[in-house]
């Protein structure tokens, strides 16, 4: 060969020149799923890939992102990185993580693996396959990381199994789910745009720059390797929409009902989220409201601004979502904080300092509706009465979520919110006009949701008694309920005892 080619051409030689007409099938034979939703692609060869990246070129960035990724590991590991964090509580933060959002990167890498085989188009086949892999990696690492914590913590143990079958999992999970049992187009508006390009950000940064406040190294340390990755997925994610959007004008009320309705999805799902950056990072880098505001309100703001030129609009509902950010975590830690008995991690009433931070942070509404509420448990605490709720909450039929959530829109932050549907002559609640016009749209796909207090009461968890349903979610005795004096609490003071009296961390473990 005469010439060495650019990055350009070899990428259109792999995904242009790879491609061929079926003719022993009819193509909608060979792409049967590319269709059904309704989408129409005029013109696959239109597709401008956001991120060309040859094979060879995929792997060599990789393995090198993996080899200082793995050195780090090892050296947190040999030297006992996990002593020096803020506290043992903020292990609860990486239970959260590793059990609700680790699974969702394999689900993505299977849901990605799908896509490269279902369009037709081969610049997407070949976007889909590397993002596939990238999860694959993702997963693993964390996977890899966390297991480190695990050694000396609880509730890290088994958190495959917990996400297929724990009541609050079914919230990441069922959200995920829903997103692969769509179709090709429905779930990259899902996932690559209204989870990694619209929210990604207040996914990570509370969890990454939660970890650099707190000392764990080796979290920020995945974290980075894995944003070049995100970074990639972004762009594909926006690159999607435009390209669904001009390909054909049928395309573009489908595409902002998906956006409408995978907003308010993955919203839910990062509710869980606001509870461990408000309450459960014993250090947090910002709060829930000021994470919302600057990635929410200012950037998505910004973008549907200029999406505004495809005919596309802000998701239905946002004003809702923004409304609800100065309530959402103590609402939502309230119910961890009440369930903790049936959870793998430990929650606490937070601490003195914690709320004054809380008040500071949420000036119009903690010390009025929250503390309070706070207070009387701290007292019932006392008088030895801590408090565990000894029934199983109603979920909303959508997002999973216990109904929690007040009425916030309609001026009641004090009054439960809560929608009824009816669906072949039976009754649906759920939490929100969000939740609820989802359900409307496709009463058929969610009337059959696996929903856990049901199939608690139905029988299908392991036994009528909590202790067989925490058996059957594969949980230790101590994974679950109050943070003080919890095996995580008493072992870690124990290290820091003796660690305190050489006054080297490192040489005493
Ligand atoms: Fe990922
Ligand atoms: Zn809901």
């Amino acid at each position: 060969m005469a010439k060495k080619l650019n990055m350009r051409k070899r990428y259109e030689l792999l995904t242009r020149g790879l491609g061929w007409e079926p003719t022993y099938q009819p193509k909608e034979k060979v792409f049967p799923q590319e269709s059904y939703e309704g989408i129409k692609i005029v013109d696959w060869d239109k597709w401008e890939d956001p991120f060309r990246l040859t094979a060879e070129a995929y792997w060599k960035y990789q393995a090198e992102k993996d080899k200082k990724l793995y050195a780090i590991i090892d050296s947190f590991a040999q030297n006992n990185g996990h002593l020096n964090l803020t506290n043992a509580s903020y292990i609860n933060a990486l239970k959260i993580f590793i059990q609700g959002v680790s699974p969702l990167e394999y689900g993505a890498h299977r849901g990605f693996a799908n896509l490269a085989r279902q369009f037709s188009g081969e610049g997407a086949q070949i976007a889909c396959q590397m993002q596939s892999i990238d999860e694959l990696r993702h997963v693993q690492t964390q996977i890899h990381t966390l297991s480190h914590y695990n050694k000396h913590f609880t509730g890290l143990h088994d958190p495959f199994h917990m996400h297929d079958r724990v009541w609050y999992l079914s919230v990441p999970k069922s959200y995920f789910d829903d997103a692969r049992s769509a179709g090709p187009f429905e779930f990259m508006t899902s996932i690559s745009f209204a989870f990694e390009y619209i929210l990604t950000n207040l996914l990570f940064v509370p969890f990454m720059s939660g970890a650099a406040h707190n000392g764990d190294m080796a979290t920020v340390t995945f974290g980075f390797s894995a944003q070049s990755d995100e970074s990639r997925h972004m762009t594909l994610g926006l690159e999607i929409i435009k390209f669904i959007v001009e390909q054909h004008e049928d395309n573009l009320e489908i595409v902002q009902g998906w956006i409408d309705k995978h907003f308010w999805r993955a919203y839910r799902v990062l509710g869980l989220v606001s509870a461990m950056q408000d309450y459960m990072l014993p250090d947090s880098p910002m709060s829930w409201k000021e994470a919302w505001d600057i990635y929410f309100v200012d950037n998505c703001g910004a973008l549907f601004k200029d999406l505004g030129r495809y005919g596309l609009r802000m998701p239905k509902f946002h004003e809702q979502a923004t409304e609800e950010s100065e309530h959402l975590s103590h609402q939502i830690y309230t119910v961890l904080y009440q369930f903790s008995h049936a959870a793998a991690f430990q929650t606490e009433v937070p601490s003195k300092e914690k709320m004054d931070w809380l008040s500071e942070k949420y000036p119009n509404t903690f010390d009025k509706y929250y503390r309070p509420r706070w207070e009387m448990y701290a007292q019932m605490e006392k008088e030895g009465k801590r408090y565990f709720n000894a029934g199983l909450p109603q979920v909303c039929q959508t997002c999973q979520v216990p109904m929690c959530f007040t009425d916030i829109s309609k001026g009641n932050p004090m009054e439960l919110s809560y929608r009824v549907s009816e669906f072949n002559g039976d009754k649906f609640h759920t939490c929100s006009d969000g939740c609820k016009s989802i359900f409307d749209h496709e009463p058929e796909k969610y009337a059959h949701a696996w929903i856990p207090p049901h199939q608690i009461f139905q029988g299908n968890c392991g036994g009528a008694e909590m202790p067989d349903v925490l058996k059957y979610y594969h949980f230790n005795e101590d994974d679950s309920g109050e943070y003080k004096g919890s095996a995580d609490d008493n072992s870690w003071k124990a290290a820091h005892h003796n660690s305190n009296d050489d006054n080297d961390i490192k040489e005493s473990a």
